[in-house]
């Protein structure tokens, strides 16, 4: 093997056996032909800096087994050097679902090997079904719509089921589905799908703010490589830490669960569905942001905005709009729900310290006048400047925050990971 080859800049291999550097590189390869559109040997060669010869090694291995096929020639190089002959990843090598399951109803979604959502489904369960007959259902609808797709079921890599409340994804099973009554607790959900849908790879299972949590790599696949920590902040607020790529759930399935981190113990307004006052998630909610305007509404005068709120004529997006359009009463909102964020984005920096937060939900589409507010309060508050350390982003398209979607990719990452090509 050349020396260069060990030179690739992320080398997250423990062993240094020819073996494992060997099935590094080919992962690192896989990876670059995910994110980018179309490449050749020598982009990807030049991009993670391994030699010609083993990419292309590995890329002759790749289409052997129909992973890439090659997509004619591109455009000569500035050189005037030959064409380089330009690889596409095969989009139907394999096939993964993901579904969001809760005692009402299920969305089920099949993408294929490029992550790309081909076929969604919803399915509402009768007041009368038990948690069985539900899950036949599901079941039900995995089956049409592999059918309807006309894929050979050998071709699904897996399927992944999100849930509401404390789900131990080891175990397989929902310890506290919060909001399903009837369904009691600790129902082993991995088992009762497994034995129905058998044929269909392995069945992951986590709590789905998680797995929505992971969609954002449909619009920053390169987040992958980094530690990334996602909000979802809406009617309810969820959070989850991805370390390269995987899911942190702490040790009893805690790590992530922002919405009940206590942030204003002194709010005594609405109670929280976990028993406490002050979470996060009853502080920032459409409901809270109202509230927060009444409250402020009575003590400032506005001739504009505040009436509305009062009539009940105007939501939270309404309130984003005028702080953005300058309206002072509306910035006042504003400024305070960035007070809040900036204290939960603290409490995150300390506790895990991620490279990105990256912000969903209601709060992606606030706009200007909440992100430079946010911005300017960690400011105050920071004492390790954790605003010029940590970025924070914002999802574009809160459509794809999903947990059918998110799980979906999960397991295709997964299988990805296992993809051994010798
Ligand atoms: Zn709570």
């Amino acid at each position: 093997m050349a020396s260069n080859d060990t030179k690739s800049s992320d080398y997250i291999g423990t062993s240094r056996k020819p073996r494992n550097i060997k099935l590094h590189n080919q992962r690192v390869v896989i990876s670059v032909i995910r994110e980018a559109r179309s490449v050749s040997v020598r982009e990807v060669a030049t991009r993670i800096n391994l030699s010609v010869t083993t990419v292309t090694k590995i890329f002759e291995s790749l289409q052997q087994q129909d992973i890439i096929r090659s997509a004619g020639k591109g455009s000569s190089t500035l050189e005037g050097g030959k064409r380089p002959e330009i690889y596409n990843l095969n989009e139907n090598y394999r096939y993964a679902f993901g579904c969001y399951i809760n005692s009402t109803q299920a969305v089920v979604s099949l993408v294929n090997f490029k992550g790309k959502n081909i076929d969604e489904r919803r399915i509402r369960f009768a007041v009368t079904d038990s948690l069985n007959e539900s899950f036949k259902k599901v079941a039900g609808i995995i089956r049409s719509m592999t059918k309807d797709a006309r894929i050979d079921e050998k071709k699904i890599c897996g399927v992944a089921a999100g849930f509401d409340g404390i789900v131990d994804a080891d175990r397989g099973i929902v310890k506290y589905p919060i909001r399903c009554t009837g369904w009691g607790r600790d129902i082993p959900v991995r088992d009762i799908l497994k034995e129905l849908l058998p044929e269909y790879g392995p069945i992951i299972i986590d709590n789905g703010g998680r797995f929505a949590s992971y969609a954002q790599f449909v619009e920053a696949p390169e987040y992958r490589n980094k530690t990334v920590f996602n909000v979802i902040a809406g009617d309810y607020s969820v959070g989850c830490l991805i370390e390269k790529g995987e899911i942190e759930r702490g040790s009893n399935g805690f790590l992530g669960e922002i919405g009940h981190m206590t942030i204003l113990p002194s709010y005594r307004k609405s109670l929280c569905t976990c028993g406490n006052y002050g979470c996060f998630e009853t502080l920032v909610s459409p409901n809270a942001i109202i509230g927060w305007a009444k409250d402020i509404g009575k003590e400032t005068r506005d001739d504009v905005i505040y009436p509305k709120i009062v009539e009940g004529r105007c939501g939270y997006q309404d309130i984003f709009d005028a702080a953005n359009r300058g309206n002072a009463f509306a910035q006042n909102v504003v400024g305070l729900l960035a007070g809040i964020f900036s204290m939960l984005i603290r409490n995150i920096a300390l506790s895990c310290d991620p490279e990105v937060i990256v912000i969903s939900g209601i709060y992606a589409n606030a706009g200007r006048y909440f992100e430079e507010t946010l911005l300017k309060k960690i400011q105050e508050i920071s004492l390790f400047n954790i605003e010029r350390k940590t970025v924070i982003r914002y999802a574009k398209n809160n459509k794809n925050v999903n947990s059918q979607l998110g799980g979906a990719l999960y397991v295709l990452d997964n299988h990805v990971n296992t993809i051994e090509i010798i």
